[in-house]
């Protein structure tokens, strides 16, 4: 058995181009809006949705829009008010992928539940076959050690199935065709446990992060989940502070929003 901690990688954030971004505003006159605002470093998720919400209402400047007579000039009070005015479709442009590794077919199950604003890839083990089990305890069930014995014990047998199954099917023989093998691998995963550690391409934009971050680091979700969803959290705070930086981790390490829903 491998023993496994959940894993989160951020793989791939917004990136704007602000040449084509130039050519839209001078088309419009709202050159000076990218004179405003930040452009090193990872700014480019908050510029994007700064971006779309003005697009909007061409809130560049004063009076590109003869009904616009005066703007918010700081991408936080910007920012602030599209999320206390819940005008939170702007947020939708702003989408990040992450390798979720090491995560329980338990976790897979209820991630999937998110439907709205995300893509997702799992691993198939339809066609990765097991061998090793990779499994994640958390401390207190390694600190029990009668039940942590039994535990690995039980995974341990499991492995030994998984192992003589594949013997048994003789999957590594010459000339087994793919098609065999993908039915017996699929017919083997029927023995392992929900708790083993597996693997998913998670996309989200921010609007479904804020939602999942709420709703999956609560203090009434599974153990494992809020891991995941505290280590996204503290991801997305450092990406995006200005649209991130309303939450409130409680003592029990629930993230609260300052805005809910947007
Ligand atoms: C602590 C906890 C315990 C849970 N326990 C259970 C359980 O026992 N059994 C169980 O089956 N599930 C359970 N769930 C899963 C839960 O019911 C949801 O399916 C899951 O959290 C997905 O969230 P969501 O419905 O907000 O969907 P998302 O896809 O994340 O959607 C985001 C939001 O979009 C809107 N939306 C999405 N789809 C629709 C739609 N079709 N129509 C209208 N509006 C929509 C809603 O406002 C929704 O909140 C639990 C979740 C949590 C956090």
């Amino acid at each position: 058995m491998r023993d496994v901690q959940p894993q989160v990688y951020l793989v791939s954030a917004p990136a704007l181009d602000y040449e084509e971004i130039e050519e839209y505003l001078k088309d419009v006159g709202g050159e000076s809006w990218l004179e405003r605002i930040y452009r090193e470093g990872d700014d480019d998720a908050q510029n994007l949705v700064e971006f779309a919400g003005r697009f909007c209402y061409r809130s560049w400047e004063p009076g590109l829009n003869p009904n616009v007579t005066r703007i918010r000039t700081e991408q936080k009070d910007y920012l602030e008010n599209i999320l206390s005015s819940q005008h939170g479709s702007v947020l939708e442009h702003a989408q990040f992928t992450f390798a979720l590794h090491n995560v329980s077919r338990v976790f897979t199950h209820e991630q999937v539940r998110h439907r709205v604003g995300t893509a997702i890839s799992q691993e198939s083990l339809r066609f990765v076959r097991l061998d090793d089990l990779s499994f994640w305890f958390p401390d207190w069930a390694k600190e029990d050690d009668e039940l942590h014995e039994k535990a690995l014990r039980l995974i341990g047998q499991m492995e030994d199935f998984q192992m003589w199954m594949a013997e048994h099917f003789g999957l590594d023989d010459d000339g087994r065709t793919f098609a065999y093998k993908k039915a017996r691998t699929s017919f083997m995963r029927r023995f392992a446990p929900e708790g083993l550690a597996t693997g998913m391409v998670w996309s989200a934009n921010i609007r479904t992060l804020r939602h999942t971050i709420e709703t999956r680091t609560a203090e009434g979700a599974e153990e494992e989940i809020r891991i995941v969803f505290d280590k996204i959290g503290q991801i997305m705070r450092q990406e995006c502070p200005l649209l991130f930086g309303d939450y409130e981790v409680n003592d029990a390490g629930a993230w609260i929003p300052g805005w809910r829903k947007v």
